[in-house]
């Protein structure tokens, strides 16, 4: 397990829609242990595959002191709304008012390959509804309303860390010295 670097808005794999999980194996435990390490790490409430480049429709969240992951997730979301700030860490220190369904029933697998339903409502149904976005290639800026949405994507644009390329392995002394 480790911490990962978190894929940054602009990458194109937010932009992908992941595929569904078929084999639960070791290298699928391993991922669900680099997604909860790495959302700790952050900190963040909920991280998805495609934010590590990893295309799998997997995710993980820490919600209430709560810690978990989901697999293949299927929502049925409330028709009642809510309004509330939220972020993401694909878009560093910037937060929007985003209407979600207040409430989501969402079933999936465990990393097992057992099925299992979670259920919440406010700050986890959020948090379930972004992080299944994400599978979907979908980021919060697109659930905005168009005014707010205007002026996110031009705080996106005027971030520092917008548009920069990832951080490079840097050559060792050694392979520079025996080139030259
Ligand atoms: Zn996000």
């Amino acid at each position: 397990m480790s911490v990962t670097p978190i894929r940054l808005f602009g990458d194109p794999v937010l932009r992908t829609p992941a595929e569904p999980v078929v084999d639960f194996d070791a290298e699928l435990r391993r991922l669900v242990g680099d997604l909860t390490d790495t959302m700790l790490d952050a900190p963040g409430a909920g991280l998805a595959a495609p934010q590590l480049g990893v295309s799998l429709r997997v995710f993980t969240y820490d919600v209430d002191d709560e810690i978990g992951h989901l697999i293949n997730p299927v929502l049925d979301l409330s028709d009642e709304m809510q309004e509330g700030d939220e972020g993401c860490l694909s878009v560093p220190d910037l937060a929007f008012n985003t209407r979600r369904s207040m409430r989501v029933v969402a079933k999936g697998m465990n990393m097992h390959g057992e099925p299992v339903v979670l259920e919440g409502s406010e700050l986890l149904a959020r948090c379930i509804q972004h992080e299944t976005d994400h599978l979907d290639g979908i980021m919060f800026v697109d659930r905005l309303d168009a005014e707010t949405r205007k002026e996110a994507m031009k705080a996106i644009r005027e971030a520092e860390w917008f548009g920069q390329p990832p951080a490079q392995v840097k050559l060792s002394p050694h392979r520079i010295s025996s080139r030259w």
